[in-house]
């Protein structure tokens, strides 16, 4: 439940089947986002993780079942879609920011272009926003200039520029050293504490044990279990979710 009191789902799947071809990626998902939850979706490559988030803000479209966004069917193309897009944020494990754009510019692109918020204004709250992922002194660098740790910082920056309703982060940790997964988890904590509503793939148990409110366990397609963190991690319930952590942690 939400300052305001709206206790609706944010993200409701009901159903949802997804084909690539002749390969059934999603199976029969039925999931309940509540806003302010922090859901971590787990499982082995291929499982159908990636497509989920996707699915989610419809860069990929669902061949059966529905997906309710806010209480309204996703727009399928449009003004609408374009509106989905800005309310679901997006961190993935490449951090895609713009390579010939400043930190600053990556983070007010968005607003500007999108929202239509004049320029010193999308500007004052990007530095805001730089510095509360503890970026502010290199907003006017570019990407190539920064750690992969800070351009995955820039990326939740740019993301919470366009005030999303949730964010979905899909491996946003996957790719970096070792020793900048904990920076860029730090800040995802802060954001679960600020009571952003999330949904991360994510094998890092440390985040899922300090900030989520489920676990999701996903494979081939289907979610197999559903759990809390510290149950999943110390005694989960199906075969297949056991098999996966033995190899994992
Ligand atoms: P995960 O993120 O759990 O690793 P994905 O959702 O990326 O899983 O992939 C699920 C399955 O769908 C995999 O077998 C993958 O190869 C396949 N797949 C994903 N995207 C596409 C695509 N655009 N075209 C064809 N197959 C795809
Ligand atoms: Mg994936």
């Amino acid at each position: 439940m939400t300052e305001n009191g709206d206790s609706t789902p944010l993200v409701v799947l009901e159903g949802v089947n997804k084909h690539f071809g002749s390969l059934h990626v999603l199976r029969d998902i039925n999931l309940t986002i509540s806003r302010g939850e922090v859901l971590v979706v787990i499982g082995p490559s291929g499982g159908g993780k990636s497509t989920l988030c996707r699915a989610i803000n419809r860069l990929e479209t669902i061949d059966g079942g529905t997906i309710l966004f806010d209480g309204k069917p996703l727009p399928e193309e449009g003004k609408a879609l374009a509106g989905l897009r800005s309310e679901v944020g997006m961190v993935f494990q490449s951090f895609n920011l713009f390579a010939h754009k400043t930190i600053l510019e990556n983070v007010t692109l968005g607003p500007t272009r999108v929202r239509g918020v004049p320029k010193a204004q999308a500007e004052q709250r990007g530095m805001e926003l730089l510095e509360r992922v503890g970026i502010g002194a290199q907003a006017s660098k570019y990407p190539a200039q920064l750690s992969g740790g800070q351009q995955q910082r820039v990326a939740i920056a740019r993301a919470l520029a366009m005030d999303p309703k949730m964010i979905l982060f899909d491996e946003p940790t996957s790719a970096l050293d070792p020793e900048m997964v904990q920076e860029v988890l730090d800040v995802m904590i802060g954001l679960a504490r600020d009571g952003m509503t999330m949904m991360v793939v994510t094998h890092e148990m440390g985040f899922a044990r300090r900030a989520a409110n489920r676990v999701v366990f996903m494979a081939e397609g289907q979610i197999v279990e559903e759990n809390t963190p510290d149950e999943f991690f110390t005694n989960a319930r199906t075969d297949r979710a056991k098999d996966f952590l033995s190899k994992i942690l």
